[in-house]
């Protein structure tokens, strides 16, 4: 029998292995998607074909968000064939469903077709294509990686507001008939109709009524009679409703020209420039000290991409974190468009559009700024390569650095990856050879690198006295004395971190997780971190009713209490997730902190990244080991890279600038390292570490993680999915290591009970295909029953 994988052999996909029919599961794996309705197309197969005789066809390969696998091949009907592209949505017939769906075109081909015949395209939804040659390569690419339905993918890529057509309004050109080429007809009109013809002819281009009548300084009447006449045709077109989008600018003293580059600056802009010029694709990792001038060279290395008229994507943490990384790029580029997460749906299409138009020179972003659609891209840029926050935690669960991999490969650019604490994905790639090392050892204008002193909490004998030992309480008074500014960091928001009742023990715990809620001191209110299931905070023990519940554990808001008691005379500002809810805020307290009138700012690792105050002469780490104990393998890496990076936050001016670091584990390499800037000797004994166990980047790793509302059954899957991948494995012979399931860190979430296995395997190619097998012969039950998520290269194991 011919099968639908014999119809559609996409050779130019990733898609290498074919899938047969049989083995295509009737599950989505779509976990996001609200869908009442399963997928009924691989039950109902093959739809009613008629077996035609060799004919040629134009067909269109479509991708759906609500089919896991695919291309599938449709027949592009005569008067649709002008207009059917890939990059474009087409409505089409899926499986039996009554209503067309909405696709995904990712080819088109002519094509001999012998046999049964294809199902035609209905209509089609876009007047030009939404995402260019290579980034439907990309999409390809990471619904294969990442095991996502490609639709999935298109969605992810393509924003909400672009599909829909936020903020744009429909707009009537007129242009000439044909007719009006011929000079008797036109001469035979009365002579308003006449000159307004003729000025249209003119023209030469399609034009608006309001453009019309002014440029040609008649009234609507003759036009009006013009079109009921026929000589000219109205077309209609969407354009964006308003203009005024337009990004505010934030100058400040970003405005600063830097004059001259350091040598060690100058040395990397030369190997990056030297990368851009050869026009092939190269990853470079620059890793320079915290203060060592990285920006800047982006910065010139942008400038050389955009003189020879190509543009470039720079990938930054958050950017609302870092509005001075904005305004540098924005006083030093025309156009620049910065991408955000609080923009409106119109502002992205907005924005979307310019980018398009190729008016964008430099589009600055999260990790969805990957997939800006610059018509001549000439360099990705991903400043503070090593931040979780590249990382999408939702379907599909890509890595930006990953997928501006593939991108660069593609158009064959450079990918610059800047840190000061690279990942030791990063790093492994400069001792391997897939990537070129450039250092920047030294601060600009060789300031000298912050002194940093541990303080030993477990010696600690001053304890009573809250979150702040003395060293540290003296170094601030001494740092408010000076003049000088105070960070502090802690990284738990809300004010006590257990609520516990001391008679019986009882810890107050959300009902949905399991996990106990942080109590927040405004509104006195009890909240779970991770769903964020609310109550009032109990006055008396829900289990024993005893009257003195206790308050344990330290976040910023009780951090903020003690600092204020002890320091009343000074402004200090919180930062943390609860104040910064509003657009703006972070602007407005790190505006406030520039200008000295804030002399204490408090918070979570918002407060770690990127920030350059030069008065900044104190930086207080209020416990070091909350990232430590984590049960990861990136646990002790992450510890150096928080620990690292806001201890790089003071030192940037002239007066110096001091650390200190309160921690129980002052012996670990990872504090140890950070105490004295030593990333190359973290990493090195980092290495040692993961190479035991093959962990990344030695080997790949994968994590399965299945929930479902009854423990029993989501475990009775968990098993069922373990079975089917030790087939796999054992039929594709491969070198993958399987661990589960068991529950995870979290073992509930959201009301849901989780399960989770784990894949480990030096190629992620062989990793990638057991899952693909694995989960292909799997039938999955009601999506209310179970859901599984496979995440590729996971950053997170709770
Ligand atoms: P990094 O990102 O490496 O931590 P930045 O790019 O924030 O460092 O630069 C640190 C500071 O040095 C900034 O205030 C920047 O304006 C300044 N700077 C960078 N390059 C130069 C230079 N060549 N001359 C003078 N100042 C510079
Ligand atoms: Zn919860």
């Amino acid at each position: 029998m011919l099968t639908i994988s014999d119809l559609l052999a996409y050779d130019t996909s990733p898609f290498s292995i074919a899938h047969a029919a049989a083995d295509m599961p009737a599950a989505d794996m779509n976990e996001a998607k609200n869908e009442d309705e399963q997928p009924k197309l691989f039950e109902t197969e093959p739809p009613p074909w008629e077996l035609v005789d060799a004919e040629e066809i134009m067909s269109a390969s479509i991708v759906f968000a609500e089919a896991p696998h695919g291309p599938f091949d449709y027949k592009v009907p005569g008067p649709l064939r002008e207009h059917v592209q890939a990059g474009m949505r087409v409505h089409v017939p899926l499986g039996k469903r009554k209503q067309p769906l909405t696709g995904w075109c990712v080819e088109t081909k002519v094509q001999t077709l012998r046999g049964p015949a294809l199902r035609d395209v209905i209509d089609v939804v876009d007047s030009e294509p939404l995402c260019d040659a290579q980034l439907v390569q990309l999409v390809l690419w990471i619904s294969h990686y990442y095991q996502t339905p490609a639709g999935v993918v298109f969605d992810t890529l393509v924003p909400s507001g672009v599909r829909a057509g936020a903020g744009t309004r429909e707009q009537k050109l007129f242009t000439a008939d044909p007719q009006s080429l011929d000079d008797r007809i036109v001469d035979a009109l009365p002579p308003k109709q006449r000159s307004a013809l003729r000025f249209l002819i003119a023209a030469a281009k399609p034009m608006t009524l309001a453009q019309w009548t002014v440029e040609a300084e008649c009234t609507e009447s003759p036009i009006r009679q013009l079109h009921r006449k026929g000589l000219v045709r109205i077309q209609t077109r969407r354009v964006m409703s308003h203009e005024t989008h337009v990004a505010r600018r934030i100058g400040g003293d970003e405005s600063v020209k830097i004059e001259t580059l350091s040598d060690e600056q100058t040395v990397a802009l030369a190997s990056v420039v030297a990368a851009i010029d050869s026009g092939k694709a190269k990853t470079l990792l620059l890793h320079g000290v915290t203060g060592s001038g990285k920006t800047e060279v982006y910065i010139r290395a942008i400038q050389h991409v955009v003189r020879f008229g190509r543009s470039a994507i720079v990938l930054v943490p958050e950017i609302s974190l870092t509005p001075q990384t904005r305004a540098r790029f924005e006083c030093r580029f025309e156009g620049v468009a910065v991408l955000h997460s609080q923009m409106s749906p119109s502002e992205r299409h907005f924005q979307w559009q310019r980018i398009r138009s190729g008016e964008v020179q430099v589009v600055v972003g999260p990790r969805s700024a990957v997939f800006a659609p610059l018509p001549r891209l000439g360099l990705i840029v991903i400043d503070e390569e090593h931040d979780g926050s590249f990382k999408q935690d939702t379907q599909p669960r890509y890595h930006a650095r990953r997928v501006a991999h593939r991108r660069a490969n593609l158009a064959g650019i450079p990918l610059l990856l800047g840190s000061a604490t690279p990942s030791m994905e990063s790093w492994h790639a400069t001792r391997t050879g897939h990537a070129e090392l450039i250092r920047m050892d030294h601060r600009i204008a060789n300031r000298p690198m912050p002194n940093v002193q541990l303080v030993d909490l477990r010696q600690r004998d001053d304890r009573s006295r809250g979150a702040i030992s003395r060293p540290l309480a003296t170094a601030i008074t001494q740092t408010l004395r000076d003049d000088g500014q105070v960070i502090l960091l802690l990284n738990r928001r809300g004010f006590a971190t257990t609520i516990q009742c001391p008679a019986c023990g009882h810890v107050v715990a959300c009902p949905e997780c399991d996990l106990p809620l942080t109590h927040h001191r405004d509104g006195s209110k009890a909240l779970c971190h991770y769903c964020d299931y609310t109550i009032a905070t109990p006055p008396w023990c829900p289990a024993c009713r005893f009257d003195g519940i206790r308050y344990g554990g330290l976040g910023t808001q009780r951090l903020e209490v003690e600092v204020k008691a002890r320091f009343p005379e000074t402004e200090i500002a919180r930062m943390d997730s609860d104040t910064m809810r509003r657009p703006g805020s972070h602007q407005k307290v790190l505006s406030a902190f520039r200008s000295g009138e804030i002399r204490i700012l408090l918070g979570t690792q918002m407060i770690a990244k990127g920030l350059d105050f030069p008065n900044v002469l104190l930086v207080g780490v209020i416990n070091a080991d909350s990232a430590l104990h984590f049960p990861d393998f990136r646990a002790a890496e992450r510890t150096f890279q928080l620990v690292t990076q806001v201890a790089g936050r003071t030192g940037r001016g002239d007066r110096g600038g001091q650390v200190i670091v309160q921690t129980f584990s002052p012996d670990h390499p990872a504090i140890i390292a950070a105490s004295h800037h030593d990333f190359v000797g973290f990493a090195d004994g980092e290495m040692i570490q993961r190479r035991k166990f093959n962990y990344p980047p030695l080997g790949s790793v994968a994590r399965i993680i299945i929930r479902g509302p009854v423990e029993e059954t989501t475990e009775a899957f968990a098993i069922k999915m373990m079975d089917s991948l030790e087939a796999a494995r054992a039929k594709l012979g491969a070198e993958v290591r399987l661990l589960g399931p068991a529950p995870p860190p979290i073992a509930k979430l959201r009301g849901k009970f989780r399960f989770h296995i784990l894949l480990q395997s030096t190629s992620n190619a062989v990793l990638g295909e057991t899952i693909r097998r694995g989960t292909a012969t799997l039938t999955t039950p009601a999506k209310d029953e179970i859901q599984y998520v496979i995440d590729i290269d996971p950053m997170d194991m709770l």
